[in-house]
């Protein structure tokens, strides 16, 4: 029964008309890859340095460091900081699990905040402040979608309590606050370059700081707390090495690099593209009353990660989401709360009601297709079916 369910699954995922994301990759990132492995050096060399330099260029940050996912990154900034059990981090619960996993491999504890409303689904000021505790070490800001959270009272807040800022910034590469970039706007920022992000190389990540300190620590723990590097000894510079903290293996190949450094070039681009897909659905989707468009007046900037609906409360979702399918058109959720998964209400249960907008959105959020490689068309043709599906036209 399941095994039928699977390949019809995957029968139809071949199928969609419009995917919710695809990848750009066209010649340049066959020819990068190519030309690592002509070199036959796969792992932490040349390409990942370079990919490493022209990130913290792109993102104004001083150090960056690569790698194998942005879970790694997440975890290794949390590391850097120090945090340990008997810690507590405030953090979304509108976010993706890994946001709250981090803090639990630290063995700290994750306390949840709620969204600020319907429309702004990112973490609330007003409610973080009221979570502050005396064990509180830090803030996990995540930019959902790519739209900037409000960098500038939450860094007040942290000053003010003596907190550190990560800045989960799988959403929002490219996302820019003022003349500053997401992810350089707290001490850590962590970047996730998984398949179906706006940089996507299959797998990887990158942690960005200003920092000397944390950045050298971040970099000793990617490669299980050891001196000289692969790659140094590779070169001759260094022949013997010591291990000197506790580290893992949280490595960057070449290829990674190499697609990275490709995508890079692409992202400017690729997120106007997001952009411009993004208004011609808030153009077609505003009239209709029972769908609410989050963000749509969002005064920040926004790196157009995800196109997020609310539905009506009398709507069905399964059923809304299914009639999509059967046109075609793949959908998903962003998210469902992370305080509501068996795992997490089982170990860091929450008050009842305690996060009712994070409820909420977890109930009638539905994320509609968006990738640089659809056209106005698609968007029309999406609009044009929600439409009918809701008895709009
Ligand atoms: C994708 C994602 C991550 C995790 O990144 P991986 O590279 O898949 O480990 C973390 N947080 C958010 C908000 C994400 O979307």
């Amino acid at each position: 029964m399941l095994q039928k369910t699977l390949s019809n699954h995957l029968t139809k995922k071949m199928k969609w008309k419009i995917p919710l994301f695809d990848l750009d990759y066209n010649k340049q990132e066959i020819s990068a890859v190519t030309s690592v492995l002509k070199r036959r050096w796969l792992t932490m060399g040349e390409k990942v340095e370079e990919f490493e330099s022209k990130f913290a260029r792109f993102v104004k940050a001083k150090y960056a460091v690569a790698l194998s996912s942005g879970t790694a990154a997440l975890h290794l900034a949390l590391k850097s900081l120090d945090v340990k059990a008997g810690d507590e981090v405030l953090v979304p619960s509108i976010t993706f699990v890994a946001s709250v996993n981090a803090v639990l491999y630290c063995g700290a504890k994750p306390v949840f905040v709620d969204s600020t409303s319907l429309n702004d689904f990112n973490i609330s000021v007003t409610e973080l402040e009221k979570k502050i505790s005396s064990k509180t070490r830090g803030i996990i800001v995540v930019h959902y979608g790519g739209f900037l959270a409000d960098m500038d009272k939450i860094t007040r807040l942290a000053r003010k309590y003596d907190l550190f800022v990560i800045e989960d910034s799988a959403h929002s590469i490219g996302t820019k606050s003022g003349s500053k970039m997401a992810g350089a706007l707290g001490e850590i920022g962590c970047f996730s370059f998984f398949s179906n992000k706006n940089l996507a190389t299959g797998e990887g990540g990158m942690a960005v700081t200003d920092n000397e300190k944390l950045a050298k620590r971040i970099r000793l723990m990617r490669s299980h707390g050891m001196t000289t590097p692969t790659w140094e000894r590779f070169k001759a510079v260094a022949f013997d090495y010591d291990i000197v903290d506790l580290g893992y293996n949280y490595r960057m190949t070449e290829i990674g690099a190499a697609l990275g450094l490709e995508q890079l070039k692409k992202l400017i681009s690729n997120n106007r593209k997001r952009k411009a897909l993004s208004k011609i659905y808030i153009d077609n989707l505003s009239g209709v009353e029972q769908i609410l468009i989050p963000f749509k007046n969002h005064p920040g900037d926004s790196s157009h990660h995800l196109f997020a609906i609310l539905l009506n409360k009398k709507i069905d979702r399964e059923y809304f989401m299914q009639k999509l399918r059967q046109k075609g058109v793949q959908t998903s959720i962003h998210y469902l709360p992370v305080h509501k998964f068996s795992y997490h209400r089982k170990n860091y249960p929450q008050k009842p009601g305690s996060l009712p907008i994070s409820e909420e959105i977890g109930k009638r959020e539905v994320s509609l297709p968006l990738h640089p490689r659809m056209s106005t068309e698609d968007v029309l043709y999406i609009c044009q079916q929600i439409k009918k599906l809701i008895g709009y036209l």
